[in-house]
């Protein structure tokens, strides 16, 4: 959703550092598919560049049956797996330098712009597509709660790709708005609001990736927050004339627009400053009698 700079390793520099000391049995087994790595990393890379994630083949991306046997491909293909969770996320792995520095490049969660970063996320799953596992590209900085939701899914569709934020820069249009909800307390509810000259295939990633990671209601969850906390604040300016709290709240909605037009906060100040009913001090609980 917010677009990050990818990583500038390559998926062979890193697996090659990964299984640098594994034991000799492992190693000659892990050896011979550094060249398939590195192969459907490119693949991957390009398929991420044209939105084409759906149209890969898994099977590709994991030890082949044929030639191995059921077992020796099972094997293999745990070792790939562990290549990630012993050798680049574990405490003392060769890779856990890499892992670090990825999971670094990021403070915010780039799924949903809210969370604190605290692990790294399979854009395609390691459990179905193991020559990822410790693709620079693949993994991206994230937050618990994201990282839950997206599980080990895998797009189906074109609309299933989730926003990938190595890839997918959407920023420079404004498509995330705020609709006042005219009630005391004062709520505010979000949407995916592109602009017409979208591609409907876009159109439908972004509103998938808003509803797989439940942007609508973390949205909303932040907005009541601010305005309670700010509450004392609005009624004092809307004491002062419509003109006042309405002139404040666009400097604010300017302010973060300038950072990032498409957070929940430049929403929902924008939406505040745009709406009547908020600027003319609808909000404000009536007097008791
Ligand atoms: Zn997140």
């Amino acid at each position: 959703m917010w677009p990050l700079t990818p990583p500038s390793r390559s998926a062979r520099d890193v697996y090659r550092e990964c299984i640098s000391n594994a034991r000799p049995d492992n190693r000659a087994i892990l050896d011979l598919y550094e060249d398939s790595v590195a192969q459907a990393s490119d693949t991957y890379n390009q398929a991420c560049r044209g939105q084409e994630l759906h149209t890969l083949n898994a099977a590709a991306f994991r030890p082949p049956y044929p030639p191995l046997t059921d077992e020796a491909a099972e094997q293999h293909a745990d070792l790939l797996e562990n290549v990630y969770t012993q050798r680049l996320v574990g405490e003392n792995g060769p890779g856990r330098h890499i892992y670090n520095e990825l999971r670094a490049s990021a403070h915010r969660c780039p799924l949903c712009g809210v969370g604190r970063v605290t692990t790294l996320d399979h854009h395609l799953p390691k459990t179905k597509y193991q020559y990822l596992a410790v693709t620079p590209t693949n993994l991206l900085p994230a937050c618990a709660d994201c990282n839950k939701k997206k599980a080990s899914t895998a797009p189906g569709t074109a609309a299933e790709q989730t926003l990938h934020p190595y890839f997918d820069n959407i920023d420079k249009d404004i498509w995330l708005t705020a609709t006042v909800i005219e009630d005391i307390p004062c709520t505010l509810q979000f949407a995916v609001t592109p602009p017409t000259h979208w591609p409907p295939e876009l159109i439908r990633r972004v509103e998938g990736h808003f509803l797989a990671f439940g942007l609508g209601e973390l949205y909303a969850l932040q907005a009541s927050d601010e305005l309670v906390g700010l509450n004392h604040h609005f009624i004092a300016l809307a004491g002062q004339g419509p003109e006042t709290l309405t002139a404040y709240l666009a400097e604010i909605a300017d302010s973060h627009a300038a950072v990032r037009r498409n957070h929940w906060q430049t929403a929902t100040y924008r939406a505040l400053e745009r709406s009547t009913w908020f600027c003319t001090g609808g909000f404000i609980p009536a007097a008791r009698p």
